[in-house]
């Protein structure tokens, strides 16, 4: 089984208007309202592509409620921490060909309750071959939560997939129990270091050879359009994918998770480990929703990723 964690999720509410006027009144005829958050994609591709997953994290209220019955909906199984506050709403208004977003930051957690998670996260252990973490972490815990996650999955034998950025991926890389593999898109890979780097190969072998990063088995740098520049132990590989017709790119970087995972819970050859997760990322940008991917579309697509040692 896998387990997909999302410590803040939310109910993403999405307004389409055409003449959005502020300090005024706004009428919205269609309101679009869906369980979000990163590691909710990542459930909703690994149950499209018919592996048996676990939806876990922490909610709260009627929000919370409502994550849980659309998850009931698309009969993806779930177990999270629930908290008396309440989870949070993100709404995007699309006006005028842009996207105005308010995104509320969610509950604040306390030590107790971070706690009481983990001993919940532990039980789930159990019953999991593999875990994905994605995605941003509530407010009230510390940064450096994930290295916990990450360690218990370690004692267990079992690889831990992280995908987040900013301060609590920095967390994870500079700890001495690595995660199994990470995601970062190339953006996020840059940011950690501050610094503006020029994207190409050799620049990225060079920085994925640096320290910080020995011990992970997979680092899956997405780049978009352009695939994937990974190193998996001591080799690198450079993934390329064709041209698509891309409907909405949201959330293709959790399809990509979600392919990832799959593939490695099927110990699948690294070739196509690394072609599964394209097509599953690539599969997402082909779709208005976010999270849902045509598996009519596979083969066709995996044919067509390339996947090229580097030297
Ligand atoms: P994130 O969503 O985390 O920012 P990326 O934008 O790098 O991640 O996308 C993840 C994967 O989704 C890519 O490696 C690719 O397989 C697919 N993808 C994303 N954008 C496109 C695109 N414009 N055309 C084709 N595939 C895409």
């Amino acid at each position: 089984m896998i387990l997909t964690v999302t410590m803040n999720p939310s109910v993403d509410i999405s307004y389409s208007v055409q003449d959005f006027k502020l300090d005024d009144v706004n009428r919205m005829e269609k309101a679009r309202k869906t369980a979000g958050g990163k590691g909710l994609n990542v459930a909703r591709v690994i149950k499209q592509l018919g592996e048996d997953v676990l939806a876990t994290g922490v909610l709260g209220g009627t929000i919370g409620d409502y994550i849980t019955q659309e998850l009931m909906k698309s009969e993806i199984k779930n177990d999270f921490f629930r908290i008396n506050q309440e989870s949070r709403n993100c709404i995007a208004i699309l006006h005028d060909g842009k996207q105005t977003e308010i995104l509320e930051s969610g509950p604040t957690l306390s030590e107790e309750e971070g706690e009481a998670f983990l001993e919940k996260y532990r039980g789930q252990l159990s019953e999991a071959s593999i875990v994905t973490i994605s995605g941003s972490l509530p407010k009230g815990l510390e940064s450096g939560f994930y290295r916990q996650m990450v360690e218990m999955g370690q004692e267990k034998g079992i690889p831990v997939i992280v995908d987040t950025s900013g301060e609590s991926l920095k967390q994870v890389l500079f700890y001495k129990v690595k995660p199994f593999a990470i995601k970062p898109n190339i953006n996020e890979l840059f940011q950690l270091f501050d610094m503006k780097w020029n994207m190409n190969v050799s620049n990225l072998k060079q920085l994925l050879t640096i320290e910080l990063f020995h011990g992970i088995e997979w680092i899956v740098v997405s780049l978009g359009g352009d695939g994937a520049f990974v190193k998996h132990g001591n080799n690198f590989y450079r993934v390329t994918i064709p041209s698509i017709d891309v409907v909405n790119p949201v959330g293709s970087g959790d399809a990509t998770v979600a392919g990832l995972a799959v593939a490695l819970d099927k110990q699948q050859t690294v070739k196509d480990v690394l072609k599964t997760a394209m097509t599953t990322g690539m599969l997402n940008t082909m779709e208005t929703e976010t999270g849902f991917i045509n598996l009519e579309k596979f083969d066709s697509l995996f044919d067509l990723v390339k996947v090229t040692k580097v030297d």
